[in-house]
């Protein structure tokens, strides 16, 4: 038997058919896959700050369980997996990386962690975010910032900080995040990941701490787009507990497919590398004889303004039930982000400011999603930027919370108008940091954003790699 604990880099693996291949050929046993992931993670985290909670004891158990029947015939059979600490796991702390939570120990798993443990794959703990996932950095942790495995100086992206840093550091194999405004694409991109963000109503909510429930959806971290489908087979569907989730059929995969950018994506603000790589893109795609056509879509300006009129209101009505009655922890345990979400959120719902603020963002809203709707009848998908710069350091944003907020422009209109986006890494920056791209598609898509990902990725010839 190869010895997992000995491998370094390159020889972890880096899909989900490796694993499996190497597990059903009996080069490992997934208790040694378990030894070598644990090996990494009791080695790097201290310095990158993944994971808040290990559950070493579970991961062992369900190896064992996998290796006694020794099949690993399920979908996601011998899968590391690891989930952002706002998915509920039952009898294993969860904390929502906010110090109100830091003792909470729910009494049911989320939905989504259920799907993946049933579908074989091994837990192997909970990770770090921004609290409550507010946030674009992760540096609204509680529990102190994460690290770009890529370069220590840099955030992982966010809120989903430890979701991507855990893949880019060879942490976990999968992974689970929330994406409301971006936090699964953004941390994706900067850590050289697939991160896809589902329609809203496909993947259940149901036990992942609320953040703003007409907007919030799972989101999910994978090396590959083959990956990505996989995970996301397991993930979706009715569970009976989300009254918003629909199953879905497979569509049909187009041959053909046309491709949309927008113009209003290019404006000032937009960094030279990231709008050069859109354009590398571009050209890749047409050399694969998809065609590029320009769309308009004239709402997005008013995206990140609704953006952060809707999310707080929706965020300061479920974050009352912190109110130190149900779990434990007084209100005043609350980090300065929540605490300034509840009160714009408060102050766009109270009488007098509601018509003009919350009832005029919803109005507008219903504007985007018509932008959106117009242009999926002239294209198959919208070629988009992710963030608008590459990777930031640490410190760089932190006091300036609009500047932060200005880092969902690309993000944020996608979760409000509901349609599924994918994001993809492609290349490294002049400063050695990952930029990626997203591809937005009508409901109920993936599938087909997942092709013409794999077709660009095929085209490119992109292997997953880790920093560590
Ligand atoms: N950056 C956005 C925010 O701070 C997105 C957060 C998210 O998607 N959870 O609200």
């Amino acid at each position: 038997m190869q010895d997992l604990r000995f491998m370094t880099n390159n020889n972890i693996p880096l899909t989900i058919k490796e694993t499996q291949e190497g597990l059903k050929a009996k080069k490992f046993l997934a208790v040694e896959l378990v030894d070598a992931y644990l090996e990494r993670i009791k080695k790097f985290n201290p310095e990158y700050n993944i994971f808040l909670t290990i559950t070493e004891e579970e991961a062992y158990k369900k190896a064992r369980e996998l290796d006694k029947v020794g099949l690993y015939d399920k979908p996601l059979s011998g899968v590391t997996a690891s989930y952002k600490d706002i998915f509920l796991t039952k009898n294993i702390r969860t904390t929502a990386a906010s110090k109100i939570l830091d003792n909470y120990i729910p009494a049911y798993s989320a939905t989504s962690v259920k799907k993946i443990e049933d579908a074989g794959a091994i837990p192997l703990g909970k990770l770090n975010c921004d609290a409550f996932a507010h946030g674009a950095s992760g540096e609204n942790s509680d529990y102190g910032s994460t690290k770009n495995p890529w370069n220590k100086e840099f955030v992982p992206g966010g809120s989903s900080s430890g979701s991507a840093a855990a893949l880019a550091a060879g942490m976990s194999l999968v992974s689970l995040g929330s994406d409301t405004g971006g936090s699964t694409r953004q941390p994706a991109n900067f850590c050289n990941l697939v991160g896809l963000k589902p329609t809203r109503g496909v993947i259940s909510r149901y036990g992942v701490i609320a953040m703003s429930s007409s907007i919030d959806t799972v989101g999910t971290f994978t090396h590959t787009v083959d990956d990505m489908e996989i995970m996301f087979d397991v993930l979706k569907g009715e569970d009976g507990f989300d009254g918003i989730v629909k199953n879905f059929e497979k569509p049909q995969i187009k041959e053909e497919f046309k491709l949309g950018i927008a113009k209003e994506f290019f404006k000032e603000g937009l960094d030279r590398e990231v709008e050069e790589m859109i354009e590398g893109v571009r050209k890749t795609f047409e050399s694969i004889n998809i065609e590029i056509v320009d769309i308009s879509l004239p709402h997005t300006k008013y995206a990140v303004p609704i953006y952060y009129i809707i999310q707080p209101a929706e965020v300061s009505s479920n974050l009352g039930r912190f109110d130190g009655i149900r779990y434990g922890n007084n209100r005043d345990r609350f980090g300065s982000e929540a605490k300034r979400r509840i009160m714009l959120g408060s102050y766009v719902l109270s009488s007098g400011y509601y018509d003009a603020y919350f009832d005029k963002a919803q109005r507008v809203r219903t504007k985007l999603i018509e932008d959106f709707n117009l242009a999926f009848e002239k294209v198959d998908a919208i070629l988009s930027p992710v963030s608008p710069t590459p990777p930031f350091k640490l410190g760089e944003n932190t006091n300036d919370p609009l500047k932060m907020y200005l880092e969902d422009v690309y993000t944020a209109s996608i979760n409000l108008v509901g349609v599924p986006s994918l994001a993809l890494p492609t290349m490294f920056s002049e400063g050695g940091l990952p930029i990626g791209f997203q591809l937005i598609g009508p409901n109920f898509s993936e599938h087909n954003l997942f092709e013409l990902g794999r077709r660009y990725h095929q085209e490119i010839n992109y292997k997953p790699k880790i920093a560590l």
